[in-house]
């Protein structure tokens, strides 16, 4: 049985930050896994490996921007920059990784499965978001896939997740975005920018619980 679109509740580990998607459906977005260097990177820069599977692997929903809320807390949204394209947002409170954006003008942002609330009624995630569909950039996976992990993205797959994007965008459904500035377009939350040693921390620390203090500052 297909489930029909649902408001999910968002919120930090801690609570302190708080918001809400609406319209989520399996069909009303695109669920996947990433195993990229700079998910990862994220994950143990906020000293929250436990996020990963045990390939390193990100549990990621991307859907339109403009049906996320920030609802509560938002004094403690935090961002990082690892790569020129990406916007990683995190909260201070309970280094909580909450998503992802490429920017102001693309339409889609990517939640991670640590910021969604729906263990509050008992649905699991598939059920609300359906299984994922694919996953990305295995060669930098950290160890054996788990069993369940979804197969390789195949073309048609892209085809549809391109034109679903193309039509949120048609349909405005960027907007409003809870991250970026309405009028300039500017970043809500002031991205950091590691400095390369730092990256290169991080690229290196793959699996170790290192213990730089780099949370809540700014
Ligand atoms: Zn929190
Ligand atoms: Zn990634």
């Amino acid at each position: 049985m297909t489930p029909g679109p649902r408001t999910l509740p968002l919120r930090c580990q801690c609570g302190h930050v708080r918001g809400v998607a609406n319209e989520v459906a399996p069909r009303g977005g695109f669920r996947f896994v990433c195993y990229c260097q700079d998910c990862q990177a994220f994950a143990r820069f906020l000293e929250r490996s436990d996020v990963l599977d045990i390939a390193g692997g990100t549990d990621i929903f991307q859907m339109p921007t403009g049906r996320v809320k920030l609802t509560a807390g938002t004094d403690a949204v935090r961002c990082l920059r690892l790569s020129p394209k990406v916007f990683r947002w995190y909260t201070a409170c309970c280094a909580t990784p909450i998503g992802n954006s490429a920017g102001p003008g693309f339409p889609v942002v990517g939640l991670i499965h640590s910021f969604m609330g729906h263990d509050a009624d008992g649905r699991s995630r598939d059920e609300v978001l359906g299984a994922p569909l694919c996953r990305i950039y295995e060669r930098s996976a950290i160890g054996p896939l788990p069993p369940d992990a979804p197969g390789p993205p195949s073309a048609s797959l892209f085809v549809s997740r391109a034109s679903r994007i193309l039509g949120w965008w048609l349909r405005g459904l960027g907007r409003p975005t809870p991250f970026f500035d309405e009028h300039t377009n500017a970043p809500l939350f002031v991205p950091r920018v590691l400095t390369p040693s730092e990256r290169a921390v991080l690229a290196k620390d793959q699996q170790s619980n290192h213990s730089a203090s780099h949370l809540g500052e700014g």
